[in-house]
């Protein structure tokens, strides 16, 4: 039986994790927003597909050296063999900066509001680009925030980056909670793409876990976003297992498409932090790859392309399949 990349990654993704002896790994992630917040990951890439894994010395997933390569193992078979990817900030090939660590939400699948991290100043964005800019894998900024204080200010702060972060002369990507004009103001500062999450398109489901947000506020900015940025340059984080059914998120999917915004498919993880507040079941891999294949349609029928994508996520999908990549 063939199985091909996308099944293979669909697998990874399900578990999201492996044993690997942390001496293996170079420059390690600790991502400090966004429900991975406060873990350590690795990349691997193998032709022009790429994942992220968290170390978890319980994974079912064993990563191994092979020659200069990984070989994960899955039940003691061979499921892939991949090289390590270094990333520059964040993910490979950007720098991926969170500005402010903390967060006045309490969406409960997300660790950060209870971390409370630091606020970067933009004289210390800089620096970390700068010093990414030095590397010949550095293709592009992707900025992205928790809620410090109100939405309002951390749309200032990203504003306030994406100014001084023009120098560098790569597409900037900025992933924030909308506010009246964000689009408008992102836009005319020079931001390429912008990401407004819905997290997740079932109701119900959404006042529970997002207490404080109201998805519609979400997706009116969404809208208004597509009209600024146009086609191709507007995306959203679209959790899945938090309880929701395939029909709601077919649904959710085609909405989103139907406005010209490109849901990501993203799997849900169950935060240390988090234990209780929330319940989460990690999608399996049948299930992500059924739902990349229903996405994947509606974007071809709705003549959107997730290949394109210069920043954030879609170009990494160190996470997620991407519908047009994998
Ligand atoms: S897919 Fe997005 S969240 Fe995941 S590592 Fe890449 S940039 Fe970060």
């Amino acid at each position: 039986m063939i199985v091909t990349n996308a099944e293979i990654k669909a697998q990874l993704i399900a578990v999201g994790t492996a044993d690997i002896d942390r001496s293996l790994l170079g420059r390690v992630t600790i991502p400090t927003a966004g429900p991975g917040a406060g873990g350590t990951a690795f990349f691997l890439k193998w032709d022009e597909h790429r994942v992220r894994l968290g170390v978890d010395e319980n994974s079912p997933l064993k990563a191994i050296e092979d020659n200069d390569h990984i070989l994960i193992l899955k039940d003691n078979e061979p499921l892939l063999r991949a090289q390590l990817e270094e990333e520059l900030i964040h993910c490979p090939q950007q720098a991926y900066i969170t500005i402010s660590e903390q967060c006045i939400f309490d969406c409960k699948y997300c660790p950060v509001p209870k971390l409370s991290g630091k606020i970067k100043s933009t004289g210390e964005i800089v620096k970390l680009v700068e010093k990414a800019s030095e590397s010949q894998n550095f293709k592009a900024i992707s900025i992205t925030s928790g809620v410090a204080g109100s939405p309002e200010k951390e749309v200032d702060r990203a504003l306030d980056a994406v100014n001084s972060l023009k120098q560098f002369n790569v597409p900037i990507g900025v992933s924030v909670y909308p506010t009246a004009d964000s689009s408008q103001r992102l836009k005319e500062a020079g931001v390429l793409e912008v990401k407004y999450n819905v997290e997740t398109m079932d109701r119900e489901l959404f006042g529970r876990v997002c207490p404080g947000m109201r998805l519609d506020f979400a997706l009116e900015h969404l809208k208004d976003a597509v009209r600024i940025f146009g086609k191709n340059r507007v995306f959203s984080n679209f959790i899945i297992g938090l309880g929701e059914t395939d029909r709601t998120v077919e649904a959710g999917l085609k909405e989103l498409v139907l406005m010209g915004v490109i849901p990501i498919i993203r799997a849900a993880n169950m935060h240390p932090l988090r234990k209780g507040e929330v319940y989460i079941k990690r999608p399996s891999a049948k299930r992500l790859l059924r739902l990349n294949r229903i996405l994947r349609n509606l974007l071809d029928e709705y003549g959107l392309r997730a290949d394109i994508a210069r920043t954030m996520c879609l170009p990494c999908m160190g996470c997620d399949l991407n519908p047009h990549r994998d």
